[in-house]
Order: structure tokens, then sequence, then C-alpha cells
């Protein structure tokens, strides 16, 4: 470059340069005081650094000595179960690790179709369509099916107090439906609600099957008797049920008896299936067509490798096969909360193995969370606003791979635990 050059390109460079620089500094201002916001109001979220295998006994950066995890949603163990390894290591053999696709333009392989039938025949409904999360596959639905002709009927804690999953709240506020939410559990409210949607095209009851946080259970026979008295559908996000309630684990639909009655089901491969990824919605052939014309999740991102889809269609087979891992997560189930409330502590909800330990004070629960640790056993504490304000409690959540021992040291773990700090007389 000549001298002349050089300096014209200085002269026109250097402002920008310096501009480009401000901003840049200004951007780290901002993020600054946003980080410094979170920090102070107390919600910054930190995370441990598991260096392990996912399951019962794992080791944790920083802390010495194995863990006893009572932190995960792998409810029946399937994360690390020998033949589920299998099936993902032979499907990544012969089918490779990914098709750099979407499923529409060069993504599909047989095992993909061949999952998404297993799928629908596991739920008994007529077809269904997996996304590469079920964050995904709730932002397709949502938008894909309702208009601004259509209505949707949503649970509170979702709509309301945004305690549950950020999932159903953004699908919900990303498709043109009108907007109802109905106060959680009033089976009245739900039915004014329905009332009030006459006049739209499709309502659409959404509502969890287990809600994640308070581990209680959708009043789903009510919930499809009012739809069905209304002419509404209902929507049933089973993130926190499929593969482990009801005594096949077919979800919140089967014990309840209405499998016959929900019309469409969302849900996850990445909790009790043992994945780290996938979701999914079954439900009614012509919708699932339609989702793989509309939604835009669907159409614009990956397919699962297919290490993920052999993960996950072993699981399903094991689980189609025998209730043997079902029926033991019930009965460690029901030794935890036995145990724990004749020791006289509150557990809320029943019969899932997520297991909230009511404290009431967000410090006294955070307190004995650390205590907890100290003696080996990870559990979480959740305070406001993920739960109601002065209702803090302790996330356990059970496994069918928990042995009856590791079930013992928790519970009498809290019990020791509780009595230093005065949570138990
Ligand atoms: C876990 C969870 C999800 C997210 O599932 P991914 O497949 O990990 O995206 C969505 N909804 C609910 C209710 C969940 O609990």
């Amino acid at each position: 470059m000549s001298a002349g050059n050089a300096w014209r390109a200085a002269l026109f460079w250097g402002p920008r340069r310096r501009r480009a620089q401000s901003a840049l500094a200004q951007l780290r201002g901002i993020l600054e005081g946003e980080l410094e916001g979170i920090c102070g109001a107390g919600t910054w979220k930190s995370e441990r650094v598991i260096t392990s295998r996912q399951g019962p006994h794992i080791r944790v950066n920083g802390v010495s000595g194995g863990i006893l995890n009572f932190c995960a949603n792998n409810y029946l163990g399937l994360s690390s179960h020998p033949e589920v390894i299998q099936a993902g290591l032979q499907a990544l053999e012969e089918f490779g690790a990914g098709l750099s696709s979407v499923r529409f333009i060069c993504g599909t392989q047989s095992i993909h179709k061949n999952l998404e039938a297993k799928i629908a025949h596991f739920h008994q409904r007529e077809d269904a369509i997996f996304y590469p999360s079920c964050f995904d596959a709730k932002a397709g639905l949502f938008e894909a099916l309702l208009t601004l002709e259509d209505a949707v009927l949503s649970d509170e804690l979702n709509c309301l107090h945004h305690r549950h999953h950020a999932s159903i709240i953004d699908a919900i506020r990303l498709c043109k439906a009108h907007k109802y939410c109905y106060r959680h559990p009033d089976m009245a409210d739900l039915e004014a609600k329905l009332q009030g949607a006459q006049k739209h095209r499709l309502r659409l009851v959404a509502t969890d099957g287990a809600f994640s946080m308070d581990g209680d259970i959708a009043r789903l026979q009510e919930i499809c008797r009012f739809a069905s008295r209304y002419g509404a559908l209902v929507f049933v996000d089973e993130c926190h049920a499929t593969g482990f309630l009801g005594p096949t684990g077919r979800g919140t639909d089967e014990p309840l008896g209405v499998m016959d009655q929900v019309t469409i089901i969302n849900s996850t491969l990445g909790k009790a299936l043992g994945r780290a990824s996938g979701g999914y919605t079954t439900g009614p052939g012509p919708l699932v067509s339609l989702l793989r014309q509309r939604a835009r999740p669907y159409l614009f991102s990956n397919s699962l490798p297919p290490a993920v889809v052999g993960y996950a269609s072993k699981a399903l087979d094991l689980l189609m096969e025998s209730n043997t891992i079902v029926q033991s997560m019930a009965a460690k189930i029901q030794r935890f909360r036995s145990k724990m409330e004749a020791a006289g502590f509150t557990i809320l909800g029943a019969s899932h193995p997520i297991c909230p330990v009511i404290l009431g004070d967000a410090r006294l629960a955070s307190r004995i969370v650390d205590d907890m640790l100290e003696r080996g056993i990870f559990v979480i504490g959740f305070s406001y606003p993920v739960v109601p304000k002065g209702k803090a409690w302790i996330r356990v959540q059970i496994s069918a791979v928990h042995s009856e021992e590791d079930i013992d040291r928790c519970e009498e773990a809290f019990v020791e635990v509780g009595r230093l700090h005065r949570a138990l007389p």
C-alpha cells in the first residue's frame, strides 16, 4: 500500500474502529450491569460440574468422594442402562454421527420413521413427530395449529404465575389464539372459562400432566369431562410423566383412564427416557401431517442424531417389554415418602418421584441443602418466584436405580440435618 493509500485507509477505518470499540464498551457496560443485578437479587444460577455418568452415584467437581444424587429427571435410570447405551452405539455405527440436514430436505432415516411409529404405538395414538427438543415441539405445535379464530385455555401456573415451564409459556405467547387462564386446580373456573370461550373456532385446554415443581397431577378426568361437554380439545404436556406414571408407564392419562380423551400429548425423550435431547408430539394423524408441513422448529432445525434415536428406541422397547422398572420406581417412591412423613416432614403431591419437602423459609432450605451435600447427598432447594412466597422447599427426585439403602441414607440425613436446624421437633 502506498503512503497515500495508507493515510486514506486510516482516515476511513479509524473512526469506524473507534465507533465499533465504543459500541463494544457500551455493550460490556450493559451486560455487567445486568449480571450484577442478577447477583444482587440472589437469583444467580451456578452449575455443578459432574465428572461421571449421570446416575444415582455421581462425582462432582470440587467435592471429594462420591455423591448420592437425588437431583435428576433420570427417573428410570435409563441414562446409563447398558442395553440403551449399546443400542446408541449400534445406531452410531450403522447410521453415522448425524445427517447435517433437516428432516424434510435430506435428514430422515428409516430409524427416524421407526421411532415415530414406536412413540405413537406406546401412547396408543395415531401418529407422532419428533423434534430436537420438547421445547421445540411446543413452539411448533401451538403456532402451527392455533389461529386468531381459536382459543387456548391454560393452567395459571403456566400463564399467570410463570412458575411453570417456559416452553409452554413461550409457545402460547407465540401463537395468535385468544388466551384464557384458569386457576390451579380449580375446575369450576375452567368450566367458566370454557363457557366464555365458546365463540372461538377451536378451544384447546393446555395443561401439564404432572407439575414438575410441585409433583402434583392434573385433574385430567375432570378436564376431559368439561372439555367434552364444551367441545374442546385437550393438550397435555407429559415431560414429567412419560415412561413412569401409570401401571405400564404410559403417562398421566393411563392411571386416570383417559387415554382416549386426551387429544394431543407432548413429551420429551430427555427425562425418564434417558436422553439428553429429543421431544415429540403424538396425536391425530392429520395433526402430525400438518406439523410436518408447518412446524417451524421441525422444518428449520436438524434431525436428531442416529445415536439419540437408537437410545430412545431401546428405552421404549424396554418399557413395552416389561413394567418391572416402573414398579421398582414406585416402590422406592413409596418408601421415601412414607419414611419422611413418619419422621415429621411434609411432602407435596402423592406417588410422584418428585418429592418436594416443604420447609417454608428460603434460607433454612438453602442451609439444609448445603448440609445435605456435606453428607454426600445432592438435593436442590427452590424458593420464590419458582414456588409461592414463603413456601420454599427442597426437591428430591427418586429413581428406580436408587437402592433401598440409598433411599434410607437420604431420609436419615434429612432427619439429622432437619433436627440440627430445628426444622423437625
Ligand atoms: C423438561 C421439560 C421440557 C423440556 O424438554 P426438552 O426436551 O429438554 O426441551 C419441556 N416442558 C416441560 C414441562 C418440561 O418439564
